[in-house]
């Protein structure tokens, strides 16, 4: 019997060795012996596979066999093994439910938001890695799953790295914004209420008027002054209109836009500091008029325009 490879994992080593003997199974119908051993080095759990021929056709079998195998172990385990790694070394300082959030994030990064992407992802990435395992096992007979990965997989490593990244500026970000949300929204309920009721014209561009309930053009001094000065400053105006809405923390809000901007950023803040002291109109003549009755441009709030 020869050697054709040796394989060592730290996990997962029972499903390698059931997937190689399945897998091998053919050549044994051909008349061939196949040995699959196994056995324990270090924290490591090593498979090996022997062969009684030496027929090339039959050798190649064998490696493409485990190739394919590998390839699986490391693309099904790996990544998920190397984000569980680098979150231990570079973050350890998050709690265990934010370390799953950050997890989620980086999957979403790495294989982007649907399982189709997913699956794309999969599979580009076997066939990359099945690849070099193929060479590498015609060269070598033992492949250590973990050092491989480390030193021949380098990219791969640094993708999942960026991801991590990512993810951990992604889910800073959310927190930051749940968190000025929740600063917004209890000063929002601290405040009295200076006016009843207020109308807000919002457009896709986010240029917005704001109108009282006798549906006149608000224009409290304060809020003049306010808004002058922020018109030079480099706010968008997403952060005016709330600044503004905040200001006059009215009882009742009744925002009025087209149809595309009623799932946007803008409402969703806006409902999550008025929660419900906010109404979205869907049925008034404008409202009703659909995307091009909110003609962009109209309803600038700058003073200066
Ligand atoms: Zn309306």
């Amino acid at each position: 019997m020869i050697e054709v490879v040796s394989v060592c994992v730290t996990e997962g080593q029972r499903e390698l060795r059931e997937r190689l003997e399945s897998d091998l199974g053919s050549l044994r119908k051909e008349g061939l012996s196949v040995d699959i051993q196994e056995k324990s080095v270090g924290n490591q759990g090593c498979v090996s596979v022997f062969l009684s021929s030496t027929r090339p056709e039959a050798l190649a079998f064998a490696r493409d066999t485990a190739a394919d195998a590998i390839s699986d172990t490391i693309v099904n385990r790996g990544s998920k093994t190397l984000i569980d790694r680098f979150l231990k070394t570079n973050y350890h300082y998050f709690d265990d439910d934010e370390l799953d959030i950050i997890r989620g994030y980086t999957e979403k990064a790495l294989f982007g938001p649907s399982d189709e992407s997913r699956a794309k992802y999969l599979v580009n990435q076997h066939s990359q890695i099945r690849k070099r395992v193929r060479e590498y096992i015609d060269k070598n007979k033992e492949l250590i799953i973990d050092g491989f990965i480390t030193f021949r997989l380098k990219d791969w490593v640094e993708e999942v790295e960026d991801a991590l990244d990512r993810a951990v500026d992604e889910f800073l970000l959310d927190r930051e914004y749940k968190e000025f949300v929740n600063l917004l929204r209890s000063f929002v309920d601290a405040q009295e209420p200076k006016v009843d009721e207020i109308h807000v014209f919002l457009t896709a561009t986010g240029t917005f008027k704001l109108m009282d309930s006798q549906k006149n053009v608000i224009n409290n001094e304060y809020l003049e002054d306010f808004v002058l000065e922020l018109v030079d400053s480099e706010v968008n105006h997403e952060d005016l209109l709330i600044s503004a809405l905040i200001t006059i923390a009215p009882r009742k809000l009744i925002i009025h836009c087209p149809p595309a901007v009623r799932s946007g950023h803008t409402i969703e803040t806006l409902r999550q500091v008025f929660d419900n002291r906010l109404t979205v109109c869907d049925s008034c003549a404008l409202c009703r008029g659909g995307e091009t009755a909110f003609g962009a441009g109209s309803t600038r709030a700058r003073k200066s325009e």
